[in-house]
């Protein structure tokens, strides 16, 4: 094969993690393409955290580390190269000011996600990086155990090191698919899943649709299942078709792995974990010595938010008109355990179209992680959302494409030569 194009690295995949590996090699001297199959980079970092942005957060580097679970072995060199503060000071290096949120959450202070991407896109082209959008890399071209070039559709390009930044498969409207993946099978790599994660959860309850907009500000979920568990914590909203907010999206891709090999899930919310039950009797009996008189329906609903409290009621199998005078033992345990732990049937989630991150990907058992080499073939890279690393909301998925691109994009460029 004739190849038309020479360069020293080509990144497959202008995200956040393809874009910030391209200025990486660059900034090593290396000749660097970026290629990206839509036509304009960037579209999931555009619309992140609701067109705003999260792009990281100010905890402490240990207590970050540990939010990628099992992962954060694999991910601790990329966050420890570039880190949170080294991000936050490249982005003002661009000229892209930050501000924190919620004392922790960090967005560009203009509101817009869009001004990272476009910082970044104008430093590309102040490097030379050749950027080539509507090119979709088709293959690589792997020689005797390495690679030497890609198939675009707008031609081919011979390189010493190739980085696979193509993400995963959410929200195809953003250019999610599965085009990386198949790439990286192609080198011989295995991928998991993928699975659907942070998106909104199906239940089947009866409750389902009428607590439609009701807001749980501190609830903690816990799933067990297969000798799993799971515990996620923060506000969740209950939705028309089943629940959503952070503690729900944090608990999505686990829920959405254990769906493929059965048809429900069950998830436990506690509606406020500084309660304990003890906590509970004594309101119950403040409430039956004070207001004996009063419907419990009614006395929990000075406390609970919206419609829950008949839901809680309906859960525990106790009349409406019940008055706390006359709550029974059996009546009282019950109440209290469906506000300890109110039960909700997972069926389904939003899927791809509508879920943040991908579950799921390149098996990180063959990639090092010092460089984020391939341990299959030589010179291949990878970078962000395609690897199987996944965090929860709150700026952990873009530090990791931005970790990571830089990371992959440094080794990339030291192959070179
Ligand atoms: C709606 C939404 C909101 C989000 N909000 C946040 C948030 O606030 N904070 C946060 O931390 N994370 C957020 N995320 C997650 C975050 O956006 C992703 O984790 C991140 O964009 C992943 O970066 P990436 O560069 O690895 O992949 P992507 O951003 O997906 O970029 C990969 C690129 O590769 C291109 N591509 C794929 N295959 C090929 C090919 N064969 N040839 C050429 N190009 C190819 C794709 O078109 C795509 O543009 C959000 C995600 C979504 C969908």
């Amino acid at each position: 094969m004739l190849l038309d194009r020479r360069v020293d690295v080509a990144v497959v995949g202008a995200g956040p993690a393809g874009m910030m590996a391209a200025l990486a090699a660059s900034r090593l001297g290396a000749k660097v393409a970026l290629f990206e199959r839509q036509p304009f980079a960037g579209a999931k970092l555009c619309a992140s955290g609701g067109g705003r942005g999260n792009l990281t957060n100010t905890l402490p580097a240990d207590v970050f580390l540990k939010r990628f679970g099992n992962k954060a072995r694999f991910v601790a060199p990329a966050l420890r190269f570039f880190g949170s503060e080294r991000l936050t000071e490249f982005l003002n290096d661009l000229g892209v000011r930050l501000r924190v949120e919620d004392g922790w959450r960090v967005y560009p202070a203009s509101g817009r996600a869009s001004d990272a991407r476009d910082a970044l896109l104008r430093r590309l082209a102040e490097c030379g990086v050749s950027v080539f959008t509507s090119s979709e890399i088709e293959s690589l071209i792997i020689k005797d155990g390495r690679v030497c070039g890609v198939r675009a559709s707008v031609g081919t390009f011979s390189c010493r090191s190739v980085l696979l930044a193509a993400g995963g498969m959410t929200r195809p409207d953003l250019g999610g698919s599965d085009s990386g993946y198949l790439l990286a099978k192609q080198a011989g790599h295995s991928i998991r899943g993928p699975f659907p994660a942070l998106a909104p959860i199906r239940t089947s309850d009866l409750w389902t649709g009428s607590l439609a907009g009701v807001v749980i500000q501190n609830a903690r979920l816990r799933i067990k299942a297969d000798g799993k568990k799971l515990v996620s914590q923060g506000s969740m909203l209950f939705t028309h078709s089943g629940v959503s907010g952070p503690a729900v999206l944090d608990i999505s891709g686990f829920v959405a792995e254990l769906l493929c090999g059965k048809d429900a899930v069950e998830i436990l919310m506690d509606c406020e974990p500084g309660a304990d039950e003890e906590e509970w009797f004594g309101r119950v009996q403040r409430w039956r010595n004070s207001h004996g008189a009063k419907k419990v329906a009614n006395l929990l609903d000075s406390i609970l938010p919206g419609s829950f409290a008949m839901a809680v009621m309906q859960a525990a199998g106790v009349s409406m008109s019940r008055v706390a005078a006359e709550l029974t033992a059996g009546e009282t345990k019950r109440i209290i355990q469906a506000l300890k732990a109110f039960r909700m049937t997972a069926v389904g989630t939003g899927g791809f179209d509508e879920a943040m991150v991908t579950l799921g990907g390149v098996d990180v058992s063959e990639v090092d992680a010092k460089t984020l080499s391939s341990r299959k073939v030589t010179g291949l890279f990878f970078a962000g959302e395609i690897l199987d690393v996944d965090g929860p909301t709150g700026g952990f998925n873009l530090q990791w494409a931005f970790s990571s691109g830089r990371l992959a994009g440094h080794f990339a460029a030291t192959q070179v030569g």
